[in-house]
């Protein structure tokens, strides 16, 4: 039964409208609205104290305290005596503590201490006998905290609401969790820091085991399916027909898919790697094991043109293998999908061009999302939808720090391609001001006359407020070099940008003038030299991902990361390093975890007492424990969980 706040003893009309202007109607609300913070009056030492800390202290009024008026404000002024040394108390524009204190009370006094006058200059003085060590914060505009403590006091002391326990009892006990109905006393009614520690852990795991209940079980397609009858000969044979040996990483990939096609439910698993590590030849294994299984796959990229790559890459090294790309410009859909219903394809390579207009597969065994950070939220809930039932298989090359790669895949759904072809060179990177450009164009003089290829990137097409724009870059180059320079940008159709690229590709020794639309996924191994115009505008990832574009054969190659500003951290940060994994890290530090996870906008993140960074072992241990729930054979069917199932069931989508 709700108890409504008019009904409890003592709350007044105007205390009664604030709260309800607050949304706060009923003793459960109250009891719900948890302090902002905490103002800690923790008694010191004042021999410990140093000159301008804010200190607490207990003492003893010695001086009658006295008004004195000057200038604008008025301050109250008293000798005390603390720790047996006298002190000067300074208290600004309270005249009101007048009436309330007096010679001989004993008061607590929190204030700057100044050491060197014996001073403390107040900002909160009360009487002893009524300090709180800890006080709650709430923030509740014309209402003192203390009047809301004394309101939940009452709720408490007559027992006028009772707040469920939502944590299952094995993992109450296991980590000696609080009570949910004793932490949110405590968070409002604290002793102690140790209340609120305590109080907070148990909130925290709260918070971590609901997220994780709600991601492992989105993620957990443990639907049940034979286990896929590939032909591991023919796997292998593919393996060996290739141009070069895989790493040890990409072979352990591979086999962390193999070994989820063995199972005998569905599967999913994110494949982080740096750029250039490789991804692509670990998808096509995947794809091609799927094919020998006599079943279908989807290989959906970001972009028209990574789509066209991949297509490329795969009709080169799957020679009896049927492969369909549908994008946004494919002519002869209707029939294509036709024959892809039938069964005529055995591989779709696309853009989400695929999801648009409903492709409907024979047996599709298999998704494979290439740069999956590349597509929003909604589109990766889309598919998710579609995929539904189905193996899936992530690939990202945004390095998400591996710790939040747990949070969000679970740690036996993660593997991790660290380890960069045998015969790469590091890539050189250098941050240099416009007025250096002459050493980036020697550089690529020579690159060129090694008929290597060159990029350029700019932040905007015809930008009168970028100087550095295709337009006058394109000028710039026309003047500087003989050599042929492509252009390729969004004001291009996509067969134009084929061409630009297919032409730039097949031209050794030509330039690339371009936007970020390079930036995900072009793979051209002859590619040694990359030169980012305005790179401030610029996010770390992006810059390591555009840096990513050469470097990929067994050349040595070049980044000139140019701007006009020779101090962005970011940028230096990056002429050190070439890691991806590093730079993720130092991203995260940054901007904080949404973006890494893309589910900020998803509600995911939202939380009141857990830190995704910081609380990392909390979710780790919630996670495990939210898996161990889910894989319980009675999760969805016992009553005892009836709540959790809900909790974790997503709202009807109409
Ligand atoms: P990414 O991980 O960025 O998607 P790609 O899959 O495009 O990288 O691979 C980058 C380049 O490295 C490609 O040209 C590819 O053929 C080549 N490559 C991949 N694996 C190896 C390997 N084991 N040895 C040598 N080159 C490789
Ligand atoms: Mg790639």
């Amino acid at each position: 039964m709700e108890v409504k706040l008019d009904s409890i003893k003592g709350i007044g009309p105007q205390t009664l409208r604030i709260l309800r202007d607050n949304g706060i109607w009923s003793a459960y609300d109250l009891v719900s609205y948890l302090p902002k913070g905490y103002e800690d009056f923790s008694i010191v030492n004042l021999n410990d104290a140093r000159h301008k800390d804010v200190i607490t202290v207990l003492g003893k009024i010695l001086t009658e305290p006295k008004l004195i008026r000057g200038g604008k404000v008025e301050r109250l002024v008293f000798k005390a005596e603390v720790l047996k040394e006298t002190l000067d108390i300074v208290v600004f524009g309270r005249s009101y503590l007048l009436k309330q204190i007096q010679k001989d009370d004993a008061i607590q006094i929190k204030g700057t201490y100044d050491l060197y006058r014996g001073q403390i200059n107040a900002s909160s003085i009360v009487k002893a006998e009524k300090r709180l060590a800890i006080k709650p914060a709430y923030g509740l505009e014309g209402l003192h905290d203390k009047t809301v403590m004394n309101l939940v006091q009452t709720i408490h002391d007559e027992n006028l609401v009772t707040i469920y326990e939502n944590i299952p009892s094995t993992f109450i006990s296991r980590y000696h969790l609080l009570p949910r109905q004793d932490a949110y006393y405590k968070l409002h009614l604290p002793e102690n820091m140790q209340d609120i520690y305590q109080a907070k852990r148990r909130m925290k795991y709260e918070e971590a085991f609901f997220m994780q209940l709600k991601m492992m079980a989105s993620q957990k397609r443990g639907e049940k399916r034979l286990p896929k009858n590939y032909d591991i000969h023919a796997v292998k044979h593919l393996i060996e027909q290739l141009p070069y040996e895989l790493t040890q990483d990409q072979k352990d990939a591979a086999n962390d898919i193999y070994r989820d096609f063995k199972k005998d439910h569905t599967s999913y698993r994110l494949i982080q790697g740096d750029v250039g590590s490789g991804k692509t030849v670990v998808a096509m294994l995947a794809a091609y094991a799927i094919v020998t299984a006599k079943e279908q796959v989807s290989f959906m990229a970001p972009t028209e043109l990574l789509a066209y790559q991949h297509y490329q890459y795969f009709t080169q090294h799957l020679k009896d293998v049927k492969i369909a790309l549908l994008t946004g410009k494919t002519k002869n859909k209707s029939e294509m999908k036709e024959m892809i219903k039938q069964h005529e394809y055995d591989i779709v390579i696309g853009t989400h061009a695929m999801i648009e207009s409903d492709v409907n597969f024979h047996h599709l065994g298999l998704v494979i999302i290439d740069e999956q950070h590349k597509f929003g939220v909604r589109t990766r809930e889309e598919l998710i939808l579609k995929a539904h039932a189905k193996d899936v298989l992530y690939l990202t090359a945004t390095p998400i720090p591996r710790t939040l790669a747990l949070i969000a895949f679970g740690e036996s759904h993660v593997s991790i391609i660290k380890e960069k072809p045998k015969h790469r060179i590091p890539i050189e990177t250098k941050y240099i001001t416009k007025d250096l450009i002459q050493e980036v164009y020697d550089k690529m003089h020579s690159a060129l006359l090694r008929k290597e290829h060159c990029m350029v990137i700019v932040p905007a097409i015809d930008s009168e407020m970028i100087s550095d724009n295709i337009e006058t870059v394109y000028q710039e180059l026309k003047n500087e070099f003989s050599e042929k320079v492509y252009t390729l940008h969004g004001k291009l159709s996509s067969t134009e940008q084929e061409d630009a690229m297919q032409s730039f590709v097949m031209e050794p020794g030509s330039i690339l003038l371009a936007t970020t639309m390079v930036e995900v996924g072009i793979d051209i191994p002859t590619a040694t030299m990359i030169a980012i115009y305005h790179a401030e505008r610029f996010g770390l990832s992006q810059l390591h991902q555009l840096r990513g574009r050469v470097g990929r054969g067994n050349l040595a190659s070049f980044c000139y990361l140019i701007s006009e500003k020779d101090d962005i951290e970011r940028l230096q940060v990056l002429s050190k390093t070439t890691d991806g994994f590093k730079l993720s890290e130092y991203d995260l530090k940054m901007r904080g975890p949404g973006d890494f996870l893309g589910v900020e906008q998803s509600g995911y993140l939202k939380f009141k007492f857990l830190n995704l960074i910081d609380d990392h072992p909390i979710l780790l241990e919630a996670q495990k424990n939210a898996i161990e729930l889910l894989e319980r054979p009675d999760f969805y069917t016992n009553p005892q969980f009836k709540y959790l199932v809900k909790a974790i069931t997503p709202a009807p989508l109409v």
